[in-house]
């Protein structure tokens, strides 16, 4: 299927690895231009070569954190212009509900609600203006489905939600549309270092906690950040411009939801 977006320019955040990369390694395949974020610049820069070589499209490349005010204006400045908008940032760490003070919800909801929402509010009155633009928010299948050790992931998220629904709405006449993908587990650093916890705390391998997790998945595995990047790609391109506001579970059937 041709996406119909080769030659726009797409904003993918913290994209050197796991589901931002994928995104941006899709994006790339339908021609799309890019700018890459993360906070290292070593394998951002590895990744953005790899991409070019791949793809003959133009990768610039940004290093910095995008849960900081600093690090999102030097990203708004770099994506002026941008048709495309990808937000993601690292997750919080796990935990109990007790454990959580003020600062650490601050931090949560920096990472996963507020640097998601200024990057929106910056880039999109230029896709207004155009008449033309796509974002996609990374966000969890706890928006559907809480995953209690994700406490400060489900809050912050939650907020993002909530805002999405509401803005969608008010810039999809103008052609821009706003969708949020919903991750369940996938194969990356993220998905180690939460099995790594589960294997401190079991006693058992880093094999055998993934497998323990498989099992749980309709699917029987983990997802892939390639997959994961198609549908990503897929809510960027023309043929979007009747999905709006809505909230796609990527997770092998995990989530027990009839709707
Ligand atoms: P990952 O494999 O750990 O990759 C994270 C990427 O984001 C890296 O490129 C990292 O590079 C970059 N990054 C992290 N913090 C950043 C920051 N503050 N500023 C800029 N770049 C940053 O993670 P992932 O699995 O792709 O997960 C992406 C998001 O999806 C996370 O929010 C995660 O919680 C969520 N999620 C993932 C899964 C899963 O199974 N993988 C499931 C549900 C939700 P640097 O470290 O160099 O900055």
């Amino acid at each position: 299927m041709d996406l119909g977006i080769a030659g726009k320019r797409a904003l993918v955040c913290a994209s050197s690895k796991g589901l931002g990369l994928g995104c941006a390694e899709a994006l790339a395949g339908a021609g799309v231009n890019l700018v890459m974020n993360a906070r290292g610049s070593d394998a951002l820069e590895a990744s953005a070569q790899a991409i070019r070589d791949a793809h003959g499209v133009d990768v610039q490349t940004v290093a910095c954190d995008v849960t900081t005010a600093e690090g999102q204006a030097v990203l708004i400045e770099a994506a002026t212009g941008a048709d495309i908008l990808v937000n993601n940032a690292g997750g919080p760490p796990p935990g109990m509900w007790s454990d959580w003070e003020r600062d650490d919800f601050i931090k949560a909801l920096d990472a996963n609600m507020l640097a998601p929402i200024a990057l929106m509010k910056a880039l999109m009155p230029g896709m207004i203006e155009r008449g033309w633009g796509r974002v996609v928010n990374i966000t969890s299948q706890s928006v559907r489905s809480p995953i209690a050790v994700l406490g400060l992931s489900n809050s912050a998220r939650a907020g993002l939600t909530g805002y999405v629904a509401g803005t969608a709405r008010q810039v999809a006449g103008k052609g821009v549309i706003i969708n949020n993908l919903l991750p369940g587990i996938h194969a990356t650093d993220r998905a180690d270092a939460l099995d790594g916890g589960v294997v401190k705390q079991q006693g058992i391998t880093l094999d055998e906690a993934r497998a323990q997790r498989a099992a749980t998945i309709p699917a029987g595995r983990y997802g892939t950040r390639q997959e994961f990047g198609a549908a990503c790609a897929f809510l960027c391109s023309q043929h979007v411009g009747f999905i709006v506001g809505q909230n796609l579970l990527i997770d092998g059937g995990a989530t027990n939801l009839t709707m």
